[in-house]
């Protein structure tokens, strides 16, 4: 084996080979291989029923497989192993915890079941939770559970942490909070295997998406270019101003498919830099105030709705989101 080839096993941090997973006459996973690489977070996206958490299931050692292989940290997670457990932090949808008492009394009993511990205090601030520290469990938000559920998977300091569904039924700022947590593992060189029915989660927080259908994944790699994302068309958008201008007088675009609807005009094009440049030149030159412009490739949630087959193809994003 050379040294490149060494150097990446040992960075292989999750290696699945062929998963199956039936219950039953239902086979709920058919056949999915996958790598999850040392410092990356993995982003496991689909639909209800696709299969997600039968898959984390297995890798979290919770659920057997049918057949095919799997690997977490170099270990088989079907073979119980407590040298397993002590690398793997697990947050899952629903935790109990004991509701009278406190953050940091919760905290610091949890670490006490790992050998490998960090501080306390350190755990508390990093999911940001310091102001809350001798507040008792029951007394905390939906949003600042979640984030001490987090902690407390942390405590034993685990290279490997899987989050199912992180931030469902977070405000906007506790999410961000939660993100900013989780990107804080991040930088501390921590694995992460996350679920999510949220795009724009998976958009900010992965390395790398995999999205399931049917118990099959169906498309992966970078969220900028699952899908060939990068090579859609763009599209552009504006008003023109009342009176004088009509979407006539507005020039040819490069590689221009064009949609008016009253005063809005949408522009679908795969040269949106050339597109733009003569777009506003012509607006300039002719003191034309085109209103709302802006330029967007597809979203993360455009492509997934397009790969999971929720979305119609033909619509312009607008009209899908309308
Ligand atoms: P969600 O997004 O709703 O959490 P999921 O992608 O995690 O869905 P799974 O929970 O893995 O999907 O379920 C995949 C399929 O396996 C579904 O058809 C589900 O009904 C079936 N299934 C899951 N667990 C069991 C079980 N214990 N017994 C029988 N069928 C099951």
């Amino acid at each position: 084996m050379n040294s490149d080839q060494h150097h990446s096993t040992r960075d292989r941090v999750i290696e699945v080979r062929g998963l199956r997973r039936s219950y039953g006459d239902i086979e709920a996973v058919r056949g999915v291989s996958f790598e999850v690489a040392r410092g990356e977070v993995f982003c496991l996206l689909g639909p209800n029923g696709a299969g997600k958490t039968t898959i984390v299931e297995i890798l979290e050692g919770y659920r057997s497989r049918t057949s095919g292989e799997a690997t977490v940290l170099g270990l088989d997670p079907a073979s119980g192993s407590r040298a397993l457990h002590e690398r793997v932090g697990i947050v899952l949808q629903q935790c109990g915890v004991q509701p009278d008492l406190t953050v940091s009394e919760l905290v610091e009993m949890y670490g006490r079941y790992h050998v490998r511990q960090r501080s306390v205090d350190e755990v508390i601030d990093l999911v940001e939770l310091s102001e809350k520290r001798d507040e008792r469990a029951k007394q905390l938000s939906g949003g600042q559970r979640r984030r001490l559920d987090l902690a407390i998977a942390l405590v034993g300091d685990p290279d490997l942490i899987f989050l199912d569904e992180p931030t469902t039924g977070f405000d906007p700022a506790a999410r961000r909070a939660a993100w900013s947590a989780i990107k804080s593992l991040c930088e501390l060189g921590k694995t992460i295997f996350l679920t999510t029915h949220f795009m724009d989660e998976a958009q900010f927080l992965a390395d790398h998406v995999a999205v399931m259908r049917d118990g099959q994944i169906i498309a992966s790699g970078r969220p900028e270019d699952l899908g060939g994302r990068d090579l859609r068309p763009a599209e552009i958008r504006f008003t023109l101003p009342a009176g004088g201008v009509s979407a006539a007088d507005v020039p040819a675009l490069p590689g221009e498919q064009r949609s008016v609807q009253g005063d809005r005009v949408i522009v679908t094009t795969r040269e949106p830099v050339r597109a733009a440049q003569v777009l506003t030149t012509w607006a300039v030159d002719n003191a034309v105030d085109l209103g709302h412009f802006s330029v967007t490739q597809p979203t993360l949630e455009d492509i997934y709705l397009e790969l999971t087959g929720s979305g119609d193809h033909n619509q312009t994003r607008e009209e899908q989101s309308a």
